[in-house]
């Protein structure tokens, strides 16, 4: 039997960090679904489909193959053959999965591939819907969240380190616009499932999160 803890909250809750970090002390795999909504969302992007129209939306879903697979010890997502690790990660794509993920088409075709991969391993998987719908049987479920101004200056500081520059407001504006989509969608709108544990990350660091975590794990696996 496998062993799951979700992770699901809002976006820059530090879900991935504390994810990633979470699944190395444990020896678990570490599945990063957002990566899976956001190259279906470039590919949408690439055939330049209207994100309203759900019809040509459906139609296309069978034209992509998503794929994860674990390359030096990390996460890497490949559509339709290539490797879009990185170019997932831009606030364009963000965006396109957060526009595209309220499709329940587009969903069913990645919690059937989520529920494969924990269906044989022991998993931390983070997303929206985990605690949800794709794992709501999970051993371990938490709620990660963060206040929207702490969320944005996290955001900032990232995109700041990576030699961009962001603006603050900007940041903050696409935050809440995605916090509302994802909450206000009709197929499984982003939500703290009744028996998933509830950590506000505001005011704590990433170690103290993830050894959080960690401790719970380690007590319901014993
Ligand atoms: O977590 P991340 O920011 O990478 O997710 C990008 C978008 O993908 C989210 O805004 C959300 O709309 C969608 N998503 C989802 N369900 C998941 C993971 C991500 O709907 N399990």
């Amino acid at each position: 039997m496998s062993f799951q803890i979700a992770i699901d909250g809002p976006a820059g809750a530090g879900k991935s960090t504390i994810a990633r970090r979470v699944s190395e002390t444990l020896g678990f795999i570490y599945v990063d679904t957002g990566a899976m909504y956001r190259a279906m969302g470039l590919y949408f992007l690439a055939r330049g489909i209207d994100t309203d129209d759900e019809s040509a939306i459906n139609a296309s879903l069978p034209g992509a193959d998503i794929s994860l697979q674990i390359l030096d010890g990390s996460q890497h997502v490949f559509l339709n053959g290539e490797d879009v690790s990185v170019r997932v990660r831009t606030e364009e794509a963000g965006m396109m999965a957060s526009k595209t993920s309220r499709y329940a088409k587009n969903r069913e075709k990645m919690v059937a591939m989520q529920q494969e991969i924990a269906r044989t391993s022991n998993v931390v998987m983070d997303g929206r819907d985990i605690g949800t719908v794709v794992l709501p049987d999970a051993p371990l479920k938490i709620y990660l969240t963060a206040s929207v101004s702490v969320r944005a200056q996290r955001r900032y500081q990232e995109l700041l380190h990576k030699g961009q520059h962001p603006v603050l407001q900007e940041i903050e504006k696409d935050i809440e616009a995605r916090d509302y989509q994802d909450m206000h969608r009709e197929a499984s709108p982003l939500r703290q499932a009744a028996d998933a544990i509830l950590i506000d990350s505001s005011s704590l660091t990433i170690d103290e999160v993830a050894a959080r975590i960690v401790e719970l794990a380690q007590d319901r696996m014993a």
